[in-house]
């Protein structure tokens, strides 16, 4: 059985944890202090306001925990808020959060809440069916370093990135229904696991 968290401190979790919940050998947890790192294989950051995820992970000072597990090689999944958290760059924006995957974001790159669409996309690395991609107030990657795989272009910008242990996407899969992303990054939890204790 695997275990996957969310970091619970602000924005899109229950569907997160409800996704994660309907996969076969996995179960969702919340993560909202440093002890609950311990107990987790992998873990999404979620959709919401990245500037108030920014300030939360400060105050409950779990920045540090936060950037040593990535570090360290735990899988990690930035859906859009969560995208920009994990980003090295933020366009316009002097400092970023963790830091930690060589992209350059723009943030709310398509404008406005009521700028929000939904198209549908096949995406070969994730899965043989096409996938529908919700963009919410959205980031999209501006520019990728050359460790980073482009997973997904919409329109020519770059929407889903990987990096080693660390998945992006600056859509939310979490809100379709549609498990295909969730089952990606378990799989991607599951054999870092495996590499663990073989
Ligand atoms: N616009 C938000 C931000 O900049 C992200 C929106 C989302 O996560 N749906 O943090």
């Amino acid at each position: 059985m695997l275990t996957i968290g969310v970091l619970a401190l602000q924005g899109a979790v229950q569907e997160h944890l409800d996704c994660l919940n309907a996969l076969p050998d996995v179960t969702g947890v919340i993560v909202k202090k440093a002890a609950d790192f311990e107990s987790i294989d992998g873990l999404i950051l979620p959709g919401g306001e990245s500037t108030a995820m920014g300030k939360l992970l400060r105050q409950f000072e779990l920045t540090q925990v936060l950037t040593d597990k990535i570090q360290s090689g735990m899988p990690v999944w930035g859906t859009c808020a969560g995208m920009i958290l994990l980003a090295k760059n933020i366009v316009g924006e002097k400092s970023c959060h963790l830091g930690l995957m060589d992209i350059s974001v723009q943030r709310n790159a398509y404008g406005s809440q009521l700028n929000s669409f939904t198209t549908n996309l096949l995406i070969p690395s994730v899965s043989s069916a096409m996938i529908p991609l919700v963009f919410i107030r959205a980031p999209y990657v501006e520019s990728a370093g050359p460790g980073v795989n482009v997973l997904a272009t919409v329109d020519d910008k770059i929407v889903a990135v990987e990096q080693n242990n660390m998945l992006a996407t600056a859509f939310h899969p979490e809100l379709t229904g549609n498990l295909a992303f969730h089952s990606y990054f378990a799989e991607k939890v599951r054999i870092n696991n495996s590499s663990f204790s073989s």
